[in-house]
Protein backbone atom coordinates (compact mmCIF):
# COMPACT_ATOMS: atom_id res chain seq x y z
CA UNK A 1 0.00 0.00 0.00
CA UNK A 2 1.22 3.76 -0.72
CA UNK A 3 1.47 6.24 2.54
CA UNK A 4 -1.95 7.19 2.50
CA UNK A 5 -4.26 4.32 1.84
CA UNK A 6 -7.85 4.74 1.58
CA UNK A 7 -10.57 1.89 0.88
CA UNK A 8 -13.44 2.67 -1.34
CA UNK A 9 -16.59 0.26 -1.25
CA UNK A 10 -18.21 1.07 -4.64
CA UNK A 11 -19.86 -0.90 -7.15
CA UNK A 12 -19.77 1.67 -10.01
CA UNK A 13 -16.73 2.05 -12.07
CA UNK A 14 -17.27 5.67 -12.83
CA UNK A 15 -17.54 6.52 -9.40
CA UNK A 16 -14.61 4.39 -8.22
CA UNK A 17 -12.21 5.98 -11.55
CA UNK A 18 -13.69 10.08 -10.38
CA UNK A 19 -12.57 9.23 -6.56
CA UNK A 20 -9.03 7.28 -7.35
CA UNK A 21 -8.00 10.23 -9.33
CA UNK A 22 -9.26 13.07 -6.92
CA UNK A 23 -7.91 11.86 -3.95
CA UNK A 24 -4.71 10.42 -6.07
CA UNK A 25 -4.31 14.22 -6.46
CA UNK A 26 -3.20 14.41 -2.89
CA UNK A 27 -1.20 11.23 -1.95
CA UNK A 28 -3.74 9.24 -1.17
CA UNK A 29 -3.80 5.57 -2.42
CA UNK A 30 -7.38 4.61 -3.49
CA UNK A 31 -8.01 0.18 -2.83
CA UNK A 32 -11.20 -0.61 -4.38
CA UNK A 33 -13.72 -3.28 -3.41
CA UNK A 34 -16.98 -3.63 -5.69
CA UNK A 35 -19.45 -5.10 -2.91
CA UNK A 36 -19.73 -5.56 0.56
CA UNK A 37 -18.20 -8.91 1.69
CA UNK A 38 -15.32 -8.30 -0.06
CA UNK A 39 -14.53 -4.86 1.24
CA UNK A 40 -14.77 -6.24 4.61
CA UNK A 41 -12.05 -8.49 3.90
CA UNK A 42 -9.80 -5.98 2.27
CA UNK A 43 -10.36 -4.10 5.36
CA UNK A 44 -9.39 -6.70 7.52
CA UNK A 45 -6.63 -7.78 5.46
CA UNK A 46 -5.01 -4.38 4.62
CA UNK A 47 -6.58 -2.17 7.67
CA UNK A 48 -6.30 0.71 6.12
CA UNK A 49 -7.51 3.39 8.41
CA UNK A 50 -10.42 5.15 6.56
CA UNK A 51 -13.35 3.87 4.60
CA UNK A 52 -15.72 5.67 1.96
CA UNK A 53 -18.32 3.49 1.21
CA UNK A 54 -21.51 3.48 -1.09
CA UNK A 55 -24.78 2.75 0.31
CA UNK A 56 -26.03 1.02 -2.53
CA UNK A 57 -24.06 -2.50 -3.15
CA UNK A 58 -24.88 -5.68 -5.26
CA UNK A 59 -24.57 -7.62 -1.70
CA UNK A 60 -25.14 -6.48 1.73
CA UNK A 61 -26.02 -2.91 1.75
CA UNK A 62 -24.10 -0.28 3.06
CA UNK A 63 -25.29 -0.04 6.64
CA UNK A 64 -24.66 -3.66 6.93
CA UNK A 65 -21.11 -2.85 6.12
CA UNK A 66 -20.78 -0.10 8.56
CA UNK A 67 -22.95 -2.29 11.43
CA UNK A 68 -20.16 -5.13 10.61
CA UNK A 69 -17.23 -2.83 10.99
CA UNK A 70 -19.01 -1.27 13.87
CA UNK A 71 -19.10 -4.72 15.47
CA UNK A 72 -15.72 -6.35 14.63
CA UNK A 73 -13.25 -4.82 17.84
CA UNK A 74 -10.46 -4.85 16.31
CA UNK A 75 -11.98 -2.44 12.88
CA UNK A 76 -14.72 -0.26 14.84
CA UNK A 77 -12.48 2.50 15.39
CA UNK A 78 -12.39 2.96 11.55
CA UNK A 79 -13.89 6.26 10.17
CA UNK A 80 -16.13 5.61 7.47
CA UNK A 81 -17.52 8.24 4.98
CA UNK A 82 -20.69 7.31 3.30
CA UNK A 83 -20.79 8.84 -0.28
CA UNK A 84 -23.90 8.23 -1.71
CA UNK A 85 -26.71 9.34 -4.62
CA UNK A 86 -29.11 9.32 -1.61
CA UNK A 87 -30.15 13.17 -0.80
CA UNK A 88 -33.42 12.77 0.80
CA UNK A 89 -34.16 15.08 3.87
CA UNK A 90 -33.00 13.30 6.72
CA UNK A 91 -30.35 10.71 4.90
CA UNK A 92 -27.62 12.70 6.42
CA UNK A 93 -28.79 12.17 10.21
CA UNK A 94 -29.87 8.25 9.55
CA UNK A 95 -26.58 7.36 8.06
CA UNK A 96 -24.48 9.04 11.21
CA UNK A 97 -27.01 7.38 13.36
CA UNK A 98 -26.01 3.20 11.99
CA UNK A 99 -22.17 4.68 12.45
CA UNK A 100 -21.04 6.82 9.69
CA UNK A 101 -19.08 9.37 11.00
CA UNK A 102 -20.25 11.56 7.94
CA UNK A 103 -21.61 11.55 4.84
CA UNK A 104 -21.22 13.14 0.84
CA UNK A 105 -23.53 13.12 -1.45
CA UNK A 106 -23.22 12.75 -5.19
CA UNK A 107 -22.60 14.38 -7.38
CA UNK A 108 -19.07 14.27 -6.35
CA UNK A 109 -17.37 17.44 -5.67
CA UNK A 110 -13.52 17.21 -5.72
CA UNK A 111 -12.83 19.91 -2.82
CA UNK A 112 -15.59 18.40 -0.66
CA UNK A 113 -14.32 15.18 -1.13
CA UNK A 114 -10.71 15.70 -0.58
CA UNK A 115 -11.62 18.44 2.91
CA UNK A 116 -13.88 15.19 4.34
CA UNK A 117 -11.13 12.88 3.98
CA UNK A 118 -8.36 14.87 4.96
CA UNK A 119 -10.62 15.81 8.10
CA UNK A 120 -11.36 12.30 8.71
CA UNK A 121 -8.04 10.74 8.07
CA UNK A 122 -6.05 9.66 10.93
CA UNK A 123 -2.69 11.31 12.25
CA UNK A 124 0.01 9.49 12.69
CA UNK A 125 1.61 10.18 16.44
CA UNK A 126 4.84 12.13 15.95
CA UNK A 127 7.86 9.91 16.09
CA UNK A 128 8.43 8.79 19.81
CA UNK A 129 5.43 10.48 21.05
CA UNK A 130 3.67 8.19 23.72
CA UNK A 131 0.47 6.09 21.91
MN1 LIG B 1 -23.90 1.61 -5.70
Amino acid sequence: MGDRPVLYIEDNFHNRRLVRKILASRGFEVLEAEDGLSGLAMLRALRPPLVLLDIGLPDIDGLEVVARIRADAELRATPVIAITASAMRGDRERFLERGCDDYLSKPLQALELIALVERHYPVDPAPGAEA
